[in-house]
């Protein structure tokens, strides 16, 4: 089979290594890729939101499976466009990754089915919005942009002039542009949040192993959101009986109510769940796999990822045996000094082997290029090491002993991933 995945982060990466242990794989593409991936795939200049360009990339190779990874060309209508063309694609339609494209689709979906999420209510009004939330006078309280944002686009307010500024910027100044065009404004929640990955094809759904992300740059869980600095899995808060209870109370419920709403999900749905008093809760939904969550529950994956996907796009995965192996699983996040804020680029890498790999550990090249045999930054995120343990302290320790021989000027790292 020929293959071709639409992207150029850590996710894509592992994405392809994982694909690329299945006999089926004869060629793996990847449009557009980065330094790490091209020593694993043929990267193609194809920007990942040209829908035309991957679609006639994809005819005239022949491409038998398109992966989409990243959210915004799910969101633009890509596996749509595949589709029609004839090709098979990995991937939710535009309609359904609605769910994490508008969080006021998302919200309404989970009041309307009754799946358990933060009270909140949706304005298109900054004033209206302001208004509600001095009556309530409860803080913190939470102000989300209803469209995509990178995920910055969630303020978390502790006074009403928090608010104003959150409220000023995402609806008046529009940072993230028509994203802002309306807010959800929600009831601030408590307790440990989880990830979870699901492949579902419309009608079954199937948990893969939990995982835990570390969103804000510094250690202690300070500094700014992120797009995610490290991730562990399995994560130890999510038992087998909150396992039980998700899938009764929230996962199946949610795939049928997207088939209530005439738009099945098939691909891989994201739960981000926080574990709060009165229970498990959904905190967010995304339409694809998280970034670095895949990086540590696919390598776990003992099943070929091409079969599974296969068995997702023919709506057979009811069928599907799928095998995760009990090994821990970590992955440090090495960034761009200043990252998510200002950050250069264009720094060497020392440290990696001639394919971007260190020893004892997998290193998930997200923001690199690659230049006469040597490897530069080329992003906010650079580098995603990964380790497999017994447990998750021996994995943590084989991905900090790895990190701690890999250096480019500015490298910035948490210290304190799984901890
Ligand atoms: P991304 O897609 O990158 O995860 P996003 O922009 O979709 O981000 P959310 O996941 O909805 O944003 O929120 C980001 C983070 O903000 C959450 O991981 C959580 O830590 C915090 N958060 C969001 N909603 C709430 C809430 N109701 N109560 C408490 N914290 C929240």
């Amino acid at each position: 089979m020929k293959i071709l995945v639409i992207g150029g982060g850590g996710r894509e990466h592992v994405l392809v290594r994982k694909l690329k242990e299945s006999p089926k794989a004869e060629k793996i593409y990847c449009a557009p890729g980065n330094g790490g991936i091209s020593r694993d795939a043929e990267c193609v200049p194809i920007p990942a939101m040209d829908v035309a360009g991957v679609v006639a990339f994809s005819k005239r190779n022949q491409i038998d499976l398109v992966v989409v990874a990243p959210d915004d060309p799910l969101a633009a209508g890509m596996v749509d466009a595949l589709e029609n063309a004839g090709i098979r694609a990995f991937g939710p339609k535009a309609d359904a990754a609605e769910i994490e494209s508008s969080k006021v689709f998302s919200k309404y979906l989970m009041k309307k089915y009754g799946i358990p999420t933060a009270d909140y209510e949706v304005f298109d009004q900054p004033d209206k919005a302001l208004e509600s939330i001095r009556n309530r006078g409860k803080f913190p309280t939470v102000i989300k942009a209803d469209g995509l944002a990178l995920g910055k686009g969630v303020i978390i307010a502790s006074d009403f002039s928090e608010a104003e500024a959150g409220i000023k910027t995402i609806m008046e100044d529009k940072v993230f542009g028509s994203s802002g065009n309306r807010v959800v404004v929600e009831e601030f929640l408590i307790g440990p949040e989880v990830s979870i990955l699901a492949f579902t094809d419309g009608n079954c759904v199937r948990p893969m192993v939990s995982s835990k992300d570390h969103k804000r740059a510094l250690d202690g869980d300070k500094g700014p959101n992120t797009g995610g600095m490290g991730t562990i899995s399995p994560n130890p808060y999510y038992t087998p009986e909150l396992a039980e209870r998700c899938m009764k109370e929230i996962f199946l419920p949610t795939v049928r109510a997207m088939n209530e709403e005439g738009r099945p999900f098939k691909g891989c749905l994201y739960f981000g769940l926080m574990l709060t008093r009165d229970g498990p809760k959904v905190i967010e939904y995304n339409s694809r796999f998280g970034d670095p969550e895949a990086q540590v529950v696919l390598p776990r994956l003992r099943t070929d990822l091409v079969e599974i996907m296969e068995a997702v796009v023919d709506e057979k995965l009811e069928q599907q045996p799928i095998e995760w192996s009990d090994e821990a699983c970590a992955c440090v996040v090495m960034a761009s000094g200043g990252y998510p804020v200002q950050y250069q680029k264009g720094f060497e890498i020392t440290g990696l082997d001639k394919n971007g790999q260190a020893e004892d550990a997998t290193v998930y090249h997200a923001g690199t290029s690659y230049r006469d045999g040597k490897f530069y930054t080329c992003g906010g995120r650079v580098l995603g090491v990964t380790a497999l343990g017994t447990d998750l302290p021996r994995a943590l320790e084989k991905a900090y002993r790895a990190v701690s021989g890999i250096h480019f000027e500015g490298a910035h790292y948490r210290n304190d991933i799984g901890k």
